[in-house]
Formats: C-alpha cells, structure tokens, sequence
C-alpha cells in the first residue's frame, strides 16, 4: 500500500469511527435515563369469549387487550395485564422494547468498530523479521 493510500485510507476510517462512535453514545444515553421498565414486549391479545350467540363466535373478536410477550430461555409466554396497570405497564414495557432495540443497535455498532480496527492491523502489521 503507497504511503498516499494509506493516508487517504486513514483519513476515511477515522471519519467513519467518529461518526460510528457518534451514533453509538446517542444510542447509548437514549436508553442510560434509569426509569422502571418491565421485562416484557407490549403486546396484543384477541379472544372469543365461548359464547354461541356472541359476535365473536364467527366474526371479529374481542380485543384488543394489553398484554405483555415475554421470552424466557427460548421460550415465548403471553401474560395479561391487569386494566388497572395498564397505562403504566405499556410505558414500562415500551421502554424495555426501546432498551434492547438500542442495545442490538449498539451491539451491531461495536462489531463494525472492532471489524475496522482488525481491518487496519490487518493491512498495517508488517513482517518482523
Ligand atoms: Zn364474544
């Protein structure tokens, strides 16, 4: 690689780290805030109510209801939330959906970063001896 390559190269990769760190501390202070959340992702549940005469029976159902989708060990289970809880633990549950959206971003970030970096001791590193 020509010493001007090299420089030019430089000069991108440092571009494009500022700008990756950049993104990656907005993402990072967006979900940093310490407010409650609830492990679970909002959630919808539609039900017939097993009556015969009822609407639901053939056609639209009931619902939609809040509840909450929550995975554990590989695992998916739906728990209802209660009406009263329900303003509340939609935003609690939305900020958990926020935290681990962010958190795969900044994930997905960090593996560009560290790619770069081997990338440059990759086409850097010379032969000693
Ligand atoms: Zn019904």
């Amino acid at each position: 690689m020509s010493d001007y390559t090299l420089k030019k190269d430089i000069y991108y990769l440092h571009e494009k780290l500022v700008h990756l760190n950049e993104q990656r501390t907005m993402l990072m202070f967006s979900i940093v805030h310490g407010k409650p959340m609830i492990h679970g992702m909002p959630h919808e549940v539609f039900r017939k109510c097993g009556k015969k005469n009822c609407k639901c029976y053939e056609g639209p159902l009931h619902g939609p209801y809040p509840a909450l989708s929550v995975s554990q060990r590989g695992t998916k289970k739906i728990i209802m939330i209660k009406k009263d809880d329900a303003p509340t633990a939609i935003i609690k549950s939305k900020r958990y959906r926020h935290y681990q959206q962010t958190l795969a971003k900044i994930r997905k970030i960090n593996k560009e970063i560290d790619s770069l970096l081997e990338g440059l001791k990759a086409s850097t590193i010379i032969p000693y001896p």
